[in-house]
């Protein structure tokens, strides 16, 4: 059985990054029938953001990425969250000592600055490894007797990881393919200190193991700690999960990792939900308009395609194709413009009624109400042009007020002598036609066309200018029969005022 986890920490706003290691878990599980989990991360208490985890849990059950067991919801290895699940780590950092994988380090904080300093002096770096271990602070070079002494006086320590010396590992990744490294390049990372906390390190493994994960799933930032945390499972004698680190998102210009400055920068979200830090709102995709599915989509292709050059894909179609193998090595890069492109698509299929109860709230904000049915055509006559459900009102305010003034550069190109005249007897045909429905009236005004044998420029801009106030908009007669009879003579007339 396939379980997969996703293992954020409550830090701030979930990046958009982890959001699609969110949804290749997601795809991943429902693709091989397992179990998808959202594990809590929260074993470092001074990067804890409160509000953090609840905008998680939100972002998730917006997407439509629901969890089999987690925070929130429970299951069968709760709790989900690690600081719930303090008491049980001490066990294991003993069990790693007892067997020398591990040991106690009593060097203080100052001790190890110092240490630091004067390798940078030097032009060195100071590392906690093979190569110095033997003379410092720890439990392989003190006699036990001075440490179970400084134990019991309550003294603080850390607990580190042996690093084995001089050994080439070679692990393996789903993504990548053989990764090797010398573990003499890695440093004896903390795994626990005396406050009772695991590290990040120890948690991720213990929780992972005990929660019977079969495939760890994330960002290529934790590639580095992959050989770390294979020898953890190796000391602990637990068979390890597979691996597959995903690619980077990259800047929509340039190099580096995608920020959040860089959303703040050129204006896109890079946060699922809108979120409030230090009395500021970065706008979120869901705040900015974006459909969920949009969002799905555009994350789904960002590292991974199917090999073909579909683009749409439904959640459905999405769980059948993926396949983790497929993912890329390299970097993906972020392109907002592509995101509203996806959102556009979205939107043309959504149905004219729930495009309608969508703008329709937005018109009750503005303290417009209109009949449904009347915002179903709006939606219709408007959508192809719309990227968001807020663009209806820019592309179509002429719907529900009457123009206040009319396009200079256009009146001047568009109003000749005539058109007084051809404005006055178009309004004098419609307001005698019997039933207002746009082919009918086309008719009318074609015929009208005809008869006086006039040119079609001669009359629909100047109908258009009087309808909208520039010469924008969908179809003229679709426009005439959504306002009315009145609303449209109303118009015609008010121009020639
Ligand atoms: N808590 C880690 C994070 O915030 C999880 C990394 C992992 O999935 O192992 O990304």
């Amino acid at each position: 059985m396939v379980r997969v986890r996703f293992a954020p920490s409550p830090t701030g706003a979930l990046h958009i990054g982890g959001v699609r290691t969110a949804l290749f878990n997601y795809l991943f599980a429902k693709k091989h029938k397992g179990e998808f989990l959202l594990r809590i991360e929260d074993t470092d208490q001074n990067r804890y953001v409160e509000g953090a985890e609840e905008y998680i849990i939100n972002s998730l059950n917006w997407l439509g990425l629901t969890y089999d067991e987690g925070v929130g919801k429970g299951g069968k290895h709760a709790p989900y969250r690690q600081s719930e699940r303090k008491p049980l780590y001490r066990q294991y950092a003993e069990q790693l000592i007892a067997n020398g994988w591990a040991y106690y380090a009593f060097d203080t904080a100052e001790e190890l600055d110092i240490l630091r300093k004067t390798a940078e002096a030097k032009g060195e770096t100071f590392i906690y490894n093979w190569a110095t271990r033997a003379t410092l602070k720890n439990s392989l070079v003190l006699p036990s007797d001075e440490v179970q002494r400084y134990l019991a006086a309550g003294n603080e320590y850390v607990v580190r990881f042996k690093m084995p010396d001089n050994e080439v590992l070679k692990m393996n990744d789903m993504i990548r393919g053989e990764v090797v490294i010398n573990t003499n390049t890695l440093d004896d990372k903390v795994l626990f200190k005396s406050d009772g906390m695991p590290t990040y390190h120890l948690a991720n493994i213990v929780d992972d193991h005990l929660m019977e994960i079969t495939h760890v799933i994330r960002g290529e930032e934790w590639l580095p700690s992959m050989p770390l945390h294979l020898l953890l499972y190796r000391a602990f004698g637990w068979e390890a999960p597979q691996f597959a680190h995903l690619p980077l998102i990259l800047k929509p210009v340039g190099n580096g990792k995608l920020s959040k400055r860089d959303g703040i920068k050129l204006g896109f979200p890079v946060f699922p939900m809108d979120w409030t830090e230090n009395g500021e709102t970065l706008k979120g995709f869901s705040g900015e308009g974006y459909f969920p599915e949009a969002l799905i989509n555009f994350l789904a292709l960002l590292g991974w395609n199917p090999g073909n050059d579909q683009e749409i894909f439904s959640m459905n179609e999405l769980i059948a194709l993926f396949d983790l193998e497929k993912v890329h090595k390299a970097g993906a890069r972020f392109d907002p413009e592509k995101i509203k492109w996806f959102n556009h698509q979205y939107l043309q299929q959504k149905g004219n009624d729930e495009l309608a109860v969508l703008f329709g709230e937005l018109l009750k904000n503005k303290g417009i109400e209109v009949a449904t049915s009347t915002l179903q055509k709006i939606v219709g006559l408007l959508k192809e042009r719309a990227t968001f459900v807020n663009d209806f009102w820019e592309l179509g305010k002429f719907f529900f007020e009457a123009p206040t003034q009319y396009d200079e550069k256009a009146m001047k190109k568009q109003w000749k002598e005539q058109s007084p005249l051809i404005v006055e007897e178009v309004a004098a045909l419609l307001r005698n036609a019997t039933d207002f429905e746009a082919r009918g009236l086309e008719g009318i005004v074609k015929q009208y066309i005809a008869d006086k044998e006039l040119g079609l420029g001669q009359v629909m801009p100047v109908l258009r200018l009087a309808l909208v106030g520039e010469l924008k908009g969908p179809d003229i007669f679709d426009i005439m029969e959504v306002i009315g009879k009145e609303e449209t003579v109303n118009r015609l007339f008010r121009i020639l005022e």
